[in-house]
């Protein structure tokens, strides 16, 4: 069976794993990125930048071409319908949010990374240690091909075949429901720069510009079919239903006429529990995780996609600093560079995890208690004034 030996081995060809191998190269390390899909994956419609994710795509040198493609979001109008009138809190954006079409940046992450170094239709089956002291893995494909790598580093999703490498525990998951979509206005939307949080009973409604034409929605809903079904048509005539009494046309509108390829469905929200964050060891030698394999954290807080790309901006100056003066990385270099990679990040994701869950407790449970809990948790975290937002992870 035919055996390849590489440097930098990136799992996973993602926003993380893309964000990875980019920083890498322009600190001048190369690396290879190991994509199971035959194409880069573009779908998945659109994901909400904000301010520190913004930074990072700085670092990167494509923010200004990015900025072109989406515009900026001022304000989050926070909404209760209610008989007597709506009630209404507005919460200004801290710096820059823009929705972008995830296509626009995979896209313009990859084609910034050096040809041939982006594999696709190569899945990791399985990893092993490549010796005792774990300096090294070696990687088996799906159709039995061996990759042996110097440094392993899983941006392979909250199914990662890297964290398993790594001994962590599977993520969670709960059978939540949530429909999302783009639409279309072709002369123009009229909903300003304005993200809208509408609170319907049973339904959580999330509405952002996109562009003068576009406009990104989410509708989160429980339904009793949550694990059996994906079917999105079903799904969206269920939604419209519960819509119709407690909503607004243009939020009817919104829901039911989206670009059909940009309506998807998800049945399951997965999560690493904040407690798993903070205690797990995310290194075993000389690989290690980033991105939601790491600390896949649900979508409460529109921030996974922004930590990941704040992960591949610190893994790649620390594994940068390893190599300076142009010497050859060595296993215990990049071993050490990988520990101080995970004590930086650490107590930044735990933050990021924890306000996430307790969002997500707070929507779904019943507990007056537990909302008690969990609202003094956002509360003091600042998450509903963004606070998050305001983290700088330096430059490259
Ligand atoms: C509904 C929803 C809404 C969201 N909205 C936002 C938002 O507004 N803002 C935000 O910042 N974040 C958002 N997120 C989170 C964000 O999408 C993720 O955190 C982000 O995509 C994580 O990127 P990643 O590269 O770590 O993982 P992924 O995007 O999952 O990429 C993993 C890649 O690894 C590949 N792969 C997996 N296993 C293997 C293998 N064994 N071998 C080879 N390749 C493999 C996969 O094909 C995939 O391409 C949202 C998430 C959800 C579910």
């Amino acid at each position: 069976m035919e055996e390849e030996v590489h440097g930098i081995v990136i799992v996973g060809g993602g926003i993380c794993g893309l964000a990875t191998a980019l920083a890498l190269h322009r600190k001048g390390i190369p690396s290879l990125v190991l994509e199971k899909s035959e194409t880069l994956r573009t779908a998945g419609g659109s994901i909400g930048v904000h301010v520190n994710g913004w930074r990072v795509l700085e670092q990167l040198g494509i923010a200004p071409e990015l900025r072109e493609t989406a515009d900026i979001v001022t304000e989050f109008h926070d909404v209760w319908p209610q008989e007597q009138g709506d009630k209404r809190v507005v919460v200004p954006v801290r710096g820059e949010l823009r929705w972008l079409k995830r296509k626009d940046l995979i896209e313009t992450m990859a084609k910034n990374i050096p040809s041939g170094a982006i594999r696709f239709g190569c899945h990791i089956a399985e990893i092993h240690p490549a010796n005792p002291e774990n300096h090294g893995a070696v990687l088996t494909t799906v159709e039995g091909s061996i990759i042996r790598a110097k440094a392993l580093i899983g941006c392979d999703g909250s199914n990662s075949v890297v964290a398993k490498y790594l001994g962590l525990s599977p993520p969670r998951s709960t059978s939540r429901m949530l429909l999302r979509g783009v639409t279309r206005y072709p002369h123009g939307h009229p909903f300003g720069p304005h993200f809208l949080r509408l609170r319907c009973k049973g339904l959580f409604v999330g509405r952002s510009p996109m562009t003068d034409n576009l406009v990104s929605f989410f509708v989160a809903f429980w339904h009793p079919g949550a694990d059996s079904t994906k079917d999105a048509r079903a799904m969206k005539a269920f939604v419209l239903e519960k819509l119709k009494d407690q909503c607004s046309d243009e939020i009817i509108e919104m829901v039911r006429d989206p670009d059909p390829e940009s309506l998807i469905v998800l049945t399951r929200i997965w999560y690493r529990p904040p407690w798993q964050v903070m205690f797990s060891s995310f290194r075993r030698g000389t690989a290690t995780v980033a991105g939601d394999a790491m600390h896949v954290m649900g979508s409460y807080i529109g921030q996974g996609g922004s930590a990941a790309l704040e992960d591949a901006l610190v893994l790649a100056r620390s594994l940068s600093r390893a190599a300076a003066g142009g010497r050859e990385l060595r296993e215990e270099k990049i071993g050490a560079a990988m520990g101080a990679y995970v004590r930086e990040r650490r107590l930044r994701v735990v933050r990021l995890s924890l306000e996430s869950f307790a969002m997500g407790t707070l929507l779904a449970t019943k507990s007056l208690l537990t909302k008690l809990a969990c609202f003094a948790i956002v509360t003091l975290l600042g998450t509903n004034s963004l606070g998050h937002t305001e983290y700088d992870c330096g430059r490259l």
